[in-house]
């Protein structure tokens, strides 16, 4: 399956080098107070696409990353053990940059094309997975936008 999710960091604010330093054991844990909160945790995502709609790799998708945490998708738990995370770079309230969604589709075009398991009807939000503990994408993402780009036949 595929797992959309939204971050920013700090959070809030867009277009720094944060998000790919955390996912890569970089960041520095001092740079900013929210820094300090989440200090050592170890997180990744297969993909992250910021604002801009570039689309940067960081785990390959033949590996588990450390994206969804405690989940379950269809009664399968842990969902890092067979899912890609992919992160747009964002928050819950803030309408996503028009330019994110293409970019998107594209990537869940080529990993519905390169793995027959997967279509987009397995692909879910982190919230949907997480219900209660995770909030992302958030309201802001608007999925019938994702699905409509996605078009007929996937
Ligand atoms: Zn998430």
């Amino acid at each position: 399956m595929i797992v959309v999710h939204g971050i920013s960091l700090p959070p809030g604010e867009f277009g720094g080098p944060e998000i790919g330093a955390l996912f890569t054991n970089t960041l520095d844990w001092d740079a900013h107070p929210y820094f300090g909160e989440i200090r050592g945790m170890e997180v990744s995502a297969h993909v992250l696409v910021p604002r801009d709609g570039t689309v940067i790799q960081f785990v390959p998708f033949t590996e588990r990353a450390w994206h969804a945490g405690e989940s379950c998708f269809r009664g399968q738990h842990r969902c890092n053990d067979f899912s890609i995370g992919i992160e747009l770079e964002g928050e819950d309230d803030t309408p996503y940059d028009d330019r994110q969604y293409p970019a998107l589709q594209a990537v869940i075009q080529a990993l519905c094309a390169a793995y027959p398991a997967i279509s987009p009807r397995e692909v879910a939000g982190h919230c949907d997975i997480a219900p209660g503990r995770k909030t992302d994408p958030g309201p802001a993402f608007d999925w019938l936008r994702l699905y409509d780009g996605l078009g007929p036949g996937n």
